[in-house]
This record gives structure tokens, sequence and C-alpha cells, in this order.
């Protein structure tokens, strides 16, 4: 979608701190982190939010959990632990409408959320 924010990241239009990379998705340091480990994992092809998935998205919803799990274990969060987050839509607190999961970890974090 060209006028996408994490669309223009994905095309490499808007530089990003590259963490991974492979043909389904790109991995980066959130710019206004959250904990001293932040990342974006997003898929490349423009989904707006959790809630345009379709059945048919099954298997890329499923690699994106699959990938940030091995990125916060490259991460070495897997000893203290980790959290992901998906935000979907206003009240989720959505603030970019292409589909990204949080990794944040590195300090022990709040529940429940604000
Ligand atoms: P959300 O509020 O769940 O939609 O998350 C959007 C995230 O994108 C926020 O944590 C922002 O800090 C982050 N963000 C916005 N612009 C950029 C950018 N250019 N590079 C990296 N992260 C960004
Ligand atoms: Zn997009």
């Amino acid at each position: 979608m060209s006028d996408c924010l994490f669309c223009k990241i994905a095309a490499g239009q808007i530089p990003c701190t590259e963490i991974f990379a492979d043909d389904d998705f790109l991995a980066f340091g959130d710019i206004d982190p959250q904990a001293p480990t932040h990342i974006l994992v997003i898929p490349r092809r423009h989904i707006s939010g959790l809630s345009d998935l379709t059945t048919e998205d099954s298997l890329l919803a499923g690699k994106l959990l699959t990938r940030a799990t091995q990125i916060a274990a490259d991460e070495g969060l897997n000893s203290n632990g980790y959290r992901f987050v998906i935000n979907n839509g206003q009240d989720g607190g959505q603030t970019v409408g292409h589909l990204h999961l949080h990794i944040l970890g590195g300090r022990s974090l709040d529940w429940p959320p604000g």
C-alpha cells in the first residue's frame, strides 16, 4: 500500500534498524522503545491488522508467531522471558495500520496493561 509507513520500511524506502528479514517478514527495532529489547515483526504483505486476517492467512499468521519466537530466542530473551503484543484498532492502541507484532523484553513488564 503506497501510503503505509511499514510498507515503505519493508520496501526499503524508509530506513530501519533491521534485525531479521526473509521473503515473508521483516523485523526491526521500534523507533520509540518501551523496553531494552523492543522489536517489531511485520509481514511484508500489507495486512491492516488482526481484524483483516482471513483463513487464507493462517499459514502466514502461524509463521509470524514462530518467527517472532525465534527472534526472541536469538535476542537472548528466553532465560528471563518476554512479551508479544499485537494492538488492534483504536481501543487496542494501534497507531500504524499494517499488522505488526511487538517483541518486548529485557525488563520485568507490568500487568495488566493500562
Ligand atoms: P502500535 O501502536 O501497536 O500501532 O505500534 C506502532 C509502533 O511503531 C510504535 O511502537 C512506534 O514507536 C513504532 N514506529 C513508528 N514509526 C516507526 C519507524 N519509522 N520505525 C520504527 N518503529 C516505528
Ligand atoms: Zn502496509
